[in-house]
């Protein structure tokens, strides 16, 4: 066997201490726990209906030999246009996690603090924590929605960077115009608000368009995120953007990506689902649709469901919800356990197609007793 020269080569200590990301399991791991072969994903809030047939189209002209452009420009243009901001405040990223982990990289150095919610989206954690920052967690109300108040009142401590998710992943909830000026009106100038919009387009048009209200901030630092791979179905070509008040925001946050950190499939995809916005609108209604099917259906079962504008359910199981999640999977259901402190009882389901769905609520009737 080989050995290894013990403790010579060690990662920085904030890294050995990292809490790892729980990405869930694969559906092949699915298939082999469960022995079926129809798996129910619904762990990653994925869109259930695929891209838009026009994003098949891009792809099959694809020339694989040759570099992605490094400043994802036609992508940039095609999203300043339909945003009207400069291209210049636009990022690209290999999913937008990737600036997440830029943002961290870029503005983050030991000792700083970072605020965000709990629960919140693990990146949003350990990021920060990966660059040497401290991370404060402000827990959701006991209702399960944005503490506005604690968030402010912490914000008056000038973390390097907040980030807040809306609609936030696991919860379902999104800022509402009033909460999100609140928060805006809490912000120092030395503090980057980070706005996580993966979701953006699952929600009711009562709730702000953040890009919008941010764009009116003139007097703060901030970033929005977005993602093609939840509403356009592209998740696994990865891609994502962010839109910086500022270009030097932009362009520090570039500095701290690989140079073609965008493939070309996944640029030219991503142009395609944008061209087909109605393909988007289309499956996104449908989503909607059933989410408020499932969530009622779940509701006469007897189970607590945080009300949702995005495209997966938060769900109060009043037990541990892992032991419920792997009898799911033997059922060939993947769901995702909320496994941060003090939410072990939450399980997190996406929308999927409405036979999925009704599988799901089927399922966990059982498991949970209740049907
Ligand atoms: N932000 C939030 C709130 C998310 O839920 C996710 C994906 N689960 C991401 C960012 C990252 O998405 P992607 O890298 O696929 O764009």
């Amino acid at each position: 066997m080989q050995s290894f020269p013990n403790d010579a080569i060690c990662p920085r200590q904030e890294i050995a201490s990292l809490p790892v990301y729980n990405a869930g399991i694969s559906a092949v791991a699915a298939r082999r726990v469960s022995g079926l072969q129809d798996i129910a994903a619904l762990a990653s809030n994925e869109n259930p209906y695929g891209s838009s047939p026009a994003v098949s189209a891009a792809l099959a002209s694809l020339v694989p030999s040759r570099y992605s452009d490094p400043a994802s420009a036609a992508l940039r243009h095609v999203l300043s246009e339909k945003l009207g901001t400069s291209s210049d405040q636009i990022v690209c990223g290999n999913g937008s996690e990737e600036l997440i982990a830029a943002l961290c990289r870029a503005y983050l150095q030991k000792g700083d603090s970072v605020l965000t919610v709990s629960p919140c989206f693990g990146l949003h954690e350990i990021e920060p924590m990966a660059a040497g920052a401290q991370v404060l967690k402000v827990p959701m109300t006991p209702a399960l929605d944005y503490d506005v108040d604690g968030l402010a009142d912490e914000l008056t401590r000038r973390p390097k960077i907040v980030f807040v998710s809306s609609p936030s992943n696991p919860v379902g909830r999104a800022l509402s115009r009033r909460a999100l000026d609140r928060l805006l009106d809490a912000v120092h100038p030395t503090t980057l608000f980070v706005l996580d919009e993966a979701y953006f387009e699952m929600i009711d048009s009562s709730y702000p368009d953040g890009l919008q209200v941010l764009g009116g901030r003139s007097d703060l630092s901030w970033v929005v995120l977005r993602t093609f791979s939840k509403a356009y179905g592209l998740a696994g070509l990865r891609a994502g953007y962010g839109i910086a008040s500022d270009e030097r925001i932009a362009r520090a946050m570039r500095s701290c990506m690989t140079p073609f950190n965008v493939n070309a499939a996944a640029q030219a995809a991503a142009i395609a689902a944008l061209r087909d916005e109605a393909w988007m609108l289309q499956t996104t209604a449908k989503i909607r649709h059933d989410r408020n099917i499932l969530a009622d259906r779940l509701a006469g079962l007897g189970v607590r469901v945080v009300p949702s504008q995005t495209n997966f359910l938060f769900l109060d199981l009043a037990t541990q919800a892992a032991p419920v999640a792997s009898a799911l999977i033997k059922k060939g259901i993947v769901v995702k356990p909320w496994m941060e402190a003090g939410y072990r009882h939450f399980l997190r389901v996406s929308i999927g197609t409405t036979g999925d769905n009704e599988r799901f609520a089927t399922e966990v009737g059982h498991i949970l007793g209740l049907a």
